[in-house]
C-alpha cells in the first residue's frame, strides 16, 4: 500500500551505527516501483570522512590510515551480520574482518590459555567502528531519495513530528547565532545514541517510564602498536603474522577480579585495548598521577598486566592514559519505545553495557526487525511501529539483562573453579543434541533466537546443569574425576563473558 504523504517524510537523528543502518533500510523500500520513503538523516558530528581524507593517508574505505591505527573497534556477530548481508554489504565488510575464534585467557602468571566460542568454524570477528560506519553512509549517499545533514544537532522534538535542529561544530557542539532547520515528519526515528535528545523529548509531560543505571565501573582505551613485520605480513596476506601477541585471532582477556583488560585484534595487525576498572580505581589512579607522574600508570600495569605492558610500552602506556577520557558504562530502559510519532532506536532505546559485545549487534537486529514489520504490514507506519516495539522491546531488556549478568560475573570475585568443567558439559550436551542444548554465548552470538528467549532458556539451563554439577561433585569427591579437579584447579579466575 502506498504510504500516505503526510507520512512519506522520515527524520532518521543521528548517523551512528543505528541511524546508518535503519536509514538504509528505509531508503530502499519501494511502493509500486517508487521509493516509498524521503529519508533525512540528521548527525550532529562533522562528517568525518570529509575531515579525514584531509590528512591524505587514506585506505580502500576512505578512512584516514592514522585513525585507523586508533581505531576503535567491536565485535561482529551473527545478528549484526544478518542485517548486514540482507542490505547487501557483508560480502564488502568481510574483508576488513579479524575473526575471533575464542578467548585467549592471560593468566597472572603471563601464561596463555584458550577457551573456544562455540563449535569449530563458529567465531565472532573484530571490525572497525569507523570502517563500518563509513561503509553505511557511503551507501546512503547513493540512494537518490536519501539526504544527509552533518553538523545538524536535534534541538527539539514533539509527538506530532515536528522537529528543529541547530547548527552544529565537527564535535557536535552548538554554534552561537546557528541555522536553524525546521521540518514536520511522518516519523522521527530516534538513532541518536544513550543520552537521546528524541527519548527525552518523549519523556517530555508523558507517561513513558525511563529508567538509567550507571555500574560503578568505566572503562579506558589503549593501543597495541604493530609487529616489526606488520607491513610485510599484510603485503603477503599472512593473517597471523604482524601481531605483537601471540593468538592474534582470539579475544584476549587479562582478568583481574575487580577490573580486567581486553584487546581485539585490527586488520592493521595492531590491538585495541579497553581497559574496565571500578571508577574508584580510576580516581585513585588519577590521584596518584597528580601526585606522583605517569609512573603510577605504569607501575598499576606492572603489578597487574605486566605483558600488555611491555607490548603497549611504558612511555605509551602513561599517555594514552592521560589522553583518553574515561567512558561511563551505562544500562537505559525506555517503556513505550514510540510516542506518537516518535520510535527510538539503538542505544537510545537499549544502552546497555559492553560485557556481551551486543549493543552494535543489537541495534543492527532492530534496524532489520523494523524492516520486517514494515513488511508484515504491508508498509503502514503506525501498524509496523505497534509490531515492532511489541516484539522489539521484550528482547531489548533481554540483551541488558544478559550484558548485567555478564558484569555481575566479573565482579564475582572467584569464578567457580567448576567453570571450565561447566563449559566442557555444555559443549558435550550441545554437540550431542545441538538443538536442544544451546550454550548462553551460542545463543547470544551465534543464533538469532530473541534476546529474552535467550536469557530464559540459558537460565533453565544452567538451573538443570548446576543439578548435573552437585553430582559431578560427589563424584569427584569420590576422586572418579580427579583430572575433572586438576583442570578446575587450574582454571583462570575472574570473568569471561566477553
Ligand atoms: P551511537 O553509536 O551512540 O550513535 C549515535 C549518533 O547520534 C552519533 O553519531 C551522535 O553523534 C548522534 N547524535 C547524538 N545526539 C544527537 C543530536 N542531538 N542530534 C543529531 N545527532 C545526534 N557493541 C557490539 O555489538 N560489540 C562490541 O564489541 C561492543 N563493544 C563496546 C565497547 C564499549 C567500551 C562500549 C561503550 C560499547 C560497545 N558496544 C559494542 C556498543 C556499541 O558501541 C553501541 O551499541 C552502538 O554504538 C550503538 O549505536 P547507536 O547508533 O545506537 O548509537
Amino acid at each position: 500500500a502506498a504510504v500516505p504523504d503526510d507520512r512519506r517524510l522520515i527524520v532518521v537523528v543521528g548517523a551512528g551505527l543505528a541511524g546508518a543502518m535503519s536509514a538504509l533500510y528505509l531508503g530502499r523500500r519501494q511502493t509500486d516501483g517508487k521509493p516509498a520513503f524521503q529519508v533525512h538523516v540528521f548527525e550532529k558530528r562533522g562528517d568525518f570522512r570529509a575531515r579525514e581524507l584531509a590528512t591524505d593517508k587514506t585506505d580502500a574505505y576512505g578512512v584516514a590510515t592514522d585513525s585507523v591505527k586508533r581505531s576503535i573497534n567491536l565485535a561482529l556477530s551473527c545478528r549484526g551480520e544478518a542485517a548486514l548481508a540482507e542490505v547487501g554489504l557483508l560480502d564488502a565488510v568481510k574483508p576488513t574482518l579479524v575473526p575471533m575464534h575464542g578467548r585467549v585467557i592471560h593468566d597472572e602468571s603471563g601464561a596463555l590459555s584458550f577457551q573456544p566460542y562455540g563449535k569449530p568454524g563458529e567465531h565472532i570477528s573484530s571490525v572497525s567502528r569507523e570502517r563500518l560506519t563509513t561503509l553505511l553512509v557511503t551507501e546512503l549517499e547513493k540512494l537518490p531519495n536519501v539526504r544527509l545533514h552533518f553538523n545538524h544537532k536535534l534541538e527539539t522534538a514533539r509527538p506530532d513530528g515536528t522537529v528543529v535542529f541547530v547548527e552544529s561544530d565537527d564535535d557536535g557542539r552548538d554554534v552561537k547565532g546557528g541555522a536553524t532547520t525546521r521540518l514536520h515528519a511522518g516519523l522521527v526515528l530516534g538513532a541518536d545514541g544513550a543520552f537521546s535528545r528524541v527519548r527525552a523529548a518523549m519523556l517530555r509531560g508523558s507517561r513513558v517510564n525511563f529508567s538509567r543505571r550507571f555500574i560503578d565501573h568505566s572503562y579506558k582505551e589503549f593501543h597495541i602498536a604493530p609487529g616489526a613485520d606488520a607491513a610485510s605480513a599484510i603485503a603477503r596476506r599472512d593473517d597471523e603474522a604482524g601481531y605483537r601477541l601471540e593468538q592474534p585471532h582470539g579475544l584476549h582477556i587479562w582478568p583481574r577480579h575487580e577490573f580486567m583488560l581486553i584487546a581485539l585484534p585490527n586488520p592493521d595487525r595492531t590491538f585495541t585495548c579497553t581497559l574496565f576498572a571500578p571508577n574508584a580505581t580510576f580516581e585513585e589512579l588519577d590521584s596518584a598521577v597528580k601526585a606522583d607522574g605517569p609512573g603510577a600508570v605504569v607501575a598499576f600495569f606492572r603489578a597487574n598486566f605486566p605483558d600488555a605492558l611491555a607490548l603497549i610500552g611504558e612511555e605509551n602506556v602513561a599517555s594514552q592514559y592521560a589522553e583518553n577520557p574515561a567512558g561511563s558504562l551505562v544500562t537505559v530502559r525506555v517503556d513505550p519505545w514510540n510516542r506518537g510519532r516518535m520510535l527510538l532506536i539503538g542505544d537510545a532505546a537499549h544502552a546497555i553495557v559492553p560485557f556481551f559485545g551486543q549493543g552494535m549487534n543489537a541495534a543492527f537486529e532492530d534496524a532489520l526487525e523494523l524492516n520486517a514489520s514494515l513488511d508484515l504490514c504491508n508498509g503502514d507506519l503506525d501498524a509496523s511501529i505497534k509490531d515492532f516495539v511489541a516484539k522489539r522491546m521484550p528482547t531489548g531488556n533481554g540483551i541488558a539483562d544478559l550484558s548485567l549478568e555478564n558484569y555481575e560475573e566479573m565482579r564475582s570475585h572467584t569464578a567457580s573453579p567448576l567453570f571450565v568443567v561447566s563449559k566442557q558439559i555444555e559443549g558435550l550436551l550441545h554437540a550431542l543434541a545441538p538443538t536442544w542444548w544451546i550454550p548462553r554465548y551460542s545463543m547470544v552470538s551465534f543464533s538469532r533466537i530473541p534476546y529474552d528467549e535467550a536469557k530464559a532458556r540459558a537460565h533453565r539451563q544452567e538451573a538443570a546443569l548446576s543439578v548435573a554439577e552437585a553430582v559431578v561433585g560427589a563424584a569427584l569427591a569420590a576422586g572418579a574425576l580427579a583430572a575433572g579437579v586438576a583442570l578446575a584447579r587450574d582454571a583462570p579466575s575472574g570473568f569471561s563473558g566477553l
